[in-house]
């Protein structure tokens, strides 16, 4: 049974009521003091999100169960825990500041991309973020110091304008229409994150609400990453 995903149409739920489908013993994971016996639990409806796209996975707790992982495996989300659930109703909730980071960083990443697309010519083909490091891979020629430092000023002016950031769903035709740039090879309706009179990108993973709540935008150097692309590291939040 697909998982229902509830960060989809919430980003911002951090606490959730769910039914336990399953929950079966899995390999242990090696830690520094031994091996840990762990659970992988499947429930009807989550807030948790999984590793995908560029953006890892939340923690967080199912009940009393510590959250070690939770891994997308196509139409269900497999929460990987420390101890055995019994079959009923759980209460989960997301590790907020962790989730909250990787909200700010992930919708920061959507905003400079689309500066570095429009304004340069440069497409993102990949990112990756973590708890302390955001980058981007650019595909194309290498941008001038000036055309760095133009995208982040053009990335925090809107920012600072505070434009509403929303939920889309729509074709892949649809969004052809209306501009998005990304080839999307998947049948149906998606789901596309639109900053307002900026950007509408297909993607699954969670944002923030208002483009304010990114907070400030550095750009912290570039890297070539072999002859095609460039990597823009871009420096982590502070620390609330
Ligand atoms: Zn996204």
């Amino acid at each position: 049974m697909a998982t229902h995903r509830l960060y989809y149409d919430d980003s911002f739920l951090r606490n959730f009521t769910a039914r336990i489908l399953s929950c079966s013993p899995v390999a242990p994971v090696s830690t520094p003091s031994g091996a840990v016996p762990v659970w992988e639990v499947l429930l009807d409806q989550t807030a948790l999100y999984p590793t995908s796209g560029g953006q890892p996975n939340d923690l967080g707790m199912l009940g009393e169960a510590r959250i070690l992982d939770v891994r997308d495996e196509g139409e269900e989300i497999a929460h990987l825990v420390d101890r055995e659930l019994h079959p009923g109703d759980v209460d989960g909730c997301v590790d907020w500041p962790r989730r909250f980071d990787h909200m700010q960083q992930h919708t920061g990443q959507h905003l400079l991309s689309a500066m570095f697309h429009e304004r340069f010519g440069l497409p993102t083909v990949s990112f990756h973020l973590s708890s302390d490091l955001c980058t981007i891979d650019l595909r194309g020629p290498e941008p001038s110091a000036d055309a760095l430092r133009g995208a982040q000023r053009a990335a925090n002016a809107i920012v600072f304008e505070d434009r509403p950031v929303n939920v889309r769903y729509g074709t892949a035709d649809e969004f052809a229409e209306r501009g998005v740039r990304k080839e999307v090879d998947r049948e149906g309706i998606l789901r596309a994150i639109e900053i307002e009179a900026a950007d509408l990108q297909p993607c699954g993973g969670t944002h923030v609400s208002r483009t304010g709540e990114i907070g400030p935008i550095q750009v912290l150097r570039m890297e070539s990453k072999g002859k095609q692309n460039r990597r823009i590291i871009i420096a982590p939040r502070a620390p609330a």
